[in-house]
């Protein structure tokens, strides 16, 4: 079975993913977003508990908050960083994003891409297959995860419950992400399952009849 586990790390509580085939125990990390000991006391605990085999970190974007764990579960866990080139210049000023908004963290390192990802690229996850679709608009290598099998898609800050991103950051660009939701993601079947970066989740009927950005 696909089974997601979501956590809310850091001061801007940001939704970590651990998505995981039970039957293999193959698991992806996708954005993750600790930054305290404790905040990795628990995440290995999780992994450790349900004996789950790490294959990749799978950044949604390279906003800091969704990226300043990635360098402790790579090192932690030997694995690499899957994240769409667009985006590395975010990846690059960790220390300065975190410095902007006083943001006190264990680890702010730069992050660096080691797979690079694009649109139509195929994650696999044990049995399951997640298609990497590109959703610029909120940066410019957003990334939504959708996986047909499991009715389910990772939205990063693309796509919240009753709103969108913001565009305001570098590299943000509000038609685009008017576009990348309205054109992509709402192409996708309406009982689809969104999981946003941060708060709960949605579908993608609801936003179609009910988000304000498009009503
Ligand atoms: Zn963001
Ligand atoms: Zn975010």
């Amino acid at each position: 079975m696909l089974k997601i586990k979501q956590f809310a790390f850091g001061p801007l509580g940001v939704n970590t993913f651990v998505v995981y085939d039970s039957g293999t125990l193959d698991a992806i990390v996708v954005d993750p977003g600790m930054t305290s000991q404790t905040e990795y006391a628990t995440f290995d605990k999780y992994i450790s508990d349900n004996g789950l085999k790490v294959q990749q970190i799978v950044n949604t974007h390279l906003h800091m908050d969704h990226c300043f764990g990635d360098n402790y579960v790579r090192d932690k866990y030997g694995v690499k960083v899957a994240a769409h080139v667009d985006d590395a210049f975010l990846g690059k000023t960790m220390a300065r994003q975190a410095a902007q908004f006083g943001l006190q963290v264990t680890d702010n390192r730069a992050v660096s891409i080691d797979v690079p990802l694009s649109d139509g690229d195929e994650i696999p996850v044990g049995q399951y297959t997640f298609k990497v679709i590109h959703v610029p608009g909120h940066s410019p290598g957003g990334l939504a995860l959708y996986c047909a099998e499991g009715n389910i898609m990772i939205a990063g800050d693309t796509l919240f419950r009753g709103s969108i991103g913001r565009a305001d950051l570098p590299g943000g660009d509000m038609q685009e992400l008017l576009d990348s939701v309205s054109k992509k993601m709402f192409t996708l079947p309406d009982s689809t399952d969104v999981l946003p970066g941060h708060g709960g989740p949605t579908k993608i009927g609801t936003e179609k009849a009910t988000n304000p950005f498009f009503n």
